[in-house]
């Protein structure tokens, strides 16, 4: 006896699985452990579509992992050379920034990497506008690191804003939400939910268990829609995997160097470089070309390590 469901979260091996007739917790069953031993990517993580056994005496596992549409991997650098698979099957996946007290420009860039990786459809959503000056000039600004990727200005407080995400989050579509803490998901996962789901940092600090709830990641249905996923914490380092998001990321810089004169050129000395003309002339800015070069050589140098282990 085997029904589906969608993995809502994962704490300490078992999954909070959303069936038809509602949420069933189940543990890791034997196929799924043994997948694990040789890649933990294989274990199921929220979003994940899967089929649960239920034993004669009772107990639920999952018994199958269906074959993931995305995911959003984040590298380990331990000895495993493996990862940890944050969130699966998401349509969109967000950069969650917040306007206030500045945007982390170099976080936008990396996080739209790894998005841009996972096979969804990038977006950046600035929260907090209400406490911006002027957001749609902020917004004009970061639309100049995010080429080709909507930049959507939101205000879970005051709820503005959140039309532009509907879309995302419409029947049989999942938004993700990737981002550090404090930047506002838990307040916009509750915007779109049009409930207090999930806890916002105010509470997590109030019960103190502010630390722990970091290691939460839950889908959340959307009344009428689809879900909403949360993967709070997500700390930006080590998540970049190679160098196909990092293009798709800075598409501008890609785009400049289809003029360079060698194919292969490495905008450092070589002659009719259109890079390097591109900086000279100001139309790229130095800031964003040393983030690039910085993620590059932290692709290159993590891909290295990885490859010397195995
Ligand atoms: P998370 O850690 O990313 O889930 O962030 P939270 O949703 O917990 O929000 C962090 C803090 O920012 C909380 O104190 C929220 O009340 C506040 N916050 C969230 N969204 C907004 C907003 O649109 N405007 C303002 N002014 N504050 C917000
Ligand atoms: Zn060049």
């Amino acid at each position: 006896d085997r029904r589906p469901g969608r993995v809502a979260r994962v704490d300490r091996g078992v999954c909070t699985v959303l069936c038809a007739d509602g949420p069933v917790r189940a543990s890791l069953g034997p196929a799924v452990l043994a997948a694990a031993a040789r890649d933990l990517t294989t274990l199921p993580c929220a979003g994940d579509w899967v089929l649960l056994a239920t034993w004669p005496d009772g107990p639920v596992t999952v018994d199958v992992v269906l074959p993931r549409r995305s995911a959003l991997v984040r590298r380990t650098a331990g000895k495993d050379a493996s990862g940890q698979v944050l969130a699966a099957n998401l349509d969109a996946a967000a950069v969650v920034e917040p306007v206030h007290p500045e945007p982390d420009v170099a976080r936008i860039e990396r996080l739209l990497s790894l998005a841009h990786e996972s096979g969804a459809r990038p977006l950046v959503v600035l929260t907090k506008v209400d406490l911006a000056a002027d957001p749609a000039q902020v917004a004009r600004q970061l639309a100049a690191v995010a080429p080709g990727v909507p930049v959507l200005p939101v205000s879970a407080e005051r709820g503005a804003g959140l039309e532009q995400l509907r879309p995302f989050v419409a029947p049989g579509r999942t938004l993700g939400l990737l981002g550090p803490s404090g930047a506002g998901k838990s307040s916009l996962v509750n915007a779109l939910a049009g409930a207090v789901v999930m806890p916002t940092q105010a509470i997590r600090r109030s019960d103190g268990k502010g630390r722990h709830t970091t290691t939460w990641r839950a889908l959340v249905p959307v009344p009428g829609g689809g879900a909403v996923l949360d993967t709070p914490g997500v700390r930006a380092v080590g998540l970049l995997d190679g160098v196909a998001g990092l293009d798709r990321a800075f598409a501008d810089i890609a785009e400049l160097a289809t003029g360079c004169r060698y194919a292969d050129c490495a905008h450092e000395a070589e002659p009719a470089c259109a890079v390097r003309e591109a900086l000279e002339g100001g139309e790229l800015p130095v800031r964003r070309w040393e983030s690039w070069r910085r993620l590059q050589r932290e692709v290159a140098f993590e891909s290295r390590r990885r490859e010397t282990r195995v």
